[in-house]
């Protein structure tokens, strides 16, 4: 029988001294340029945004807003570029008795509005603070970590795969299985996922989402754990399952109408093994082995952008905008 690791979360109380929101009030740096200045350099033109784009950003990002952000390297893939992880925070870099919350794009590279959202998101969040309630809910009494891309190599090549030809959501050490294509000689022998598993033990997130393209609006939804097995299945064993389900699909609910957005209403909550089993997701692994709730986002209907397309960019943030705001901001105590 499998079962997952659950904690029980306590419940914690948040308490912000007025001095400290009017310090965070006037510290703050001014805003930085647009997504499109760093994210899609003008040699790049067949991605929402390259490698490169993205550590030019989010260098700039920790620069102009070194109050609430904090810049790490999560680790290094097979061709030596850098995975970097933006933690936004009152107190970045300190460790805070407050719930930690991963988002991570780009795990498939050739997936590339989900690196492009997870920076809309970044840009979002430090030019709304201290302004908006929402932001300033999550910097301060939330910590968030947002890795934009888990698989630069396969980004920069435009591929699904890492350079070794391995789909990281199938690397993973939870439900890994010889089964599986594609999925490496063993879980995690690529740097990527490696890099992920040691990033998710050492923040002991909550909860988190990891951000996809579909590659057609048939696939488009959000999906819980588990990955590989159904839930008419005997070894479906999951604690707080309607929780979990109802977060889904507040998600779900939750998506703002757009007119550039034509796939509204295909978009559900679903378990993972539901649509189709796979196996070594980060999901499974993340809530099989730290107990952390993942939820796959498969944002848009489409993969493999021939070009550089900002105002369908924006289209797909503004539609995912309030779900992902409120599901960082949901607090379940597991
Ligand atoms: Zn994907």
């Amino acid at each position: 029988m499998l079962s997952a690791m659950f904690r029980l979360k306590t419940a914690l109380i948040f308490i912000i001294p007025a001095a400290l929101i009017i310090l965070s009030a006037v510290s703050c740096g001014d805003n930085t340029g647009s997504l499109s200045d760093y994210g899609n350099p003008p040699e790049v033109e067949k991605c929402f945004c390259n490698p490169d784009g993205v550590e030019v950003y989010l260098e700039s990002i920790a620069e102009s807003y070194p109050e609430i952000t904090n810049l790490r390297e999560s680790g290094t893939t097979a061709d030596g570029r850098k995975i970097y992880t933006l933690e936004l925070s009152d107190n970045p870099g300190i460790a805070e008795n407050e719930p930690a919350v991963f988002i991570g794009g780009a795990v498939h590279g050739h997936e590339q509005a989900s690196a492009g959202v997870s920076l809309h998101l970044i840009e979002y969040l430090v030019n709304a603070y201290p302004d908006s309630d929402d932001a300033a809910d999550i910097i301060e009494n939330i910590k968030l970590h947002v890795m934009p891309v888990l698989n630069p190599d396969g980004l920069d090549s435009g591929i699904r795969y890492n350079s070794n030809g391995v789909d990281l959501n199938r690397n993973f050490g939870f439900h890994w299985s010889e089964e599986e294509i594609n999925n490496g000689d063993e879980a995690f022998d690529q740097p990527e996922s490696a890099a992920v598993r040691d990033d998710f033990l050492a923040q002991d997130y909550s909860s988190g989402l990891i951000l996809h393209t579909a590659s057609s609006q048939n696939g488009i939804g959000i999906y819980g754990p588990w990955d590989a097995i159904p839930t008419d299945d005997v070894d479906f064993n999951i604690d707080n399952y309607a929780m979990i389900e109802s977060i889904g699909e507040n998600y779900s609910d939750t998506l703002t109408a757009s007119a550039g957005y034509p796939y509204n209403p295909y978009f559900h909550y679903e378990e993972g093994a539901d649509w189709y089993i796979l196996y070594g997701s980060v999901n499974d692994w993340a809530l099989g082995v730290t107990g952390a709730v993942c939820y796959s986002v498969e944002l848009y209907g489409k993969q493999n952008y021939s070009t550089y397309d900002a105002d369908l960019l924006d289209k797909i943030w503004n539609v995912h905008k309030k779900s992902i705001i409120d599901f960082i901001r949901s607090r379940p105590e597991w």
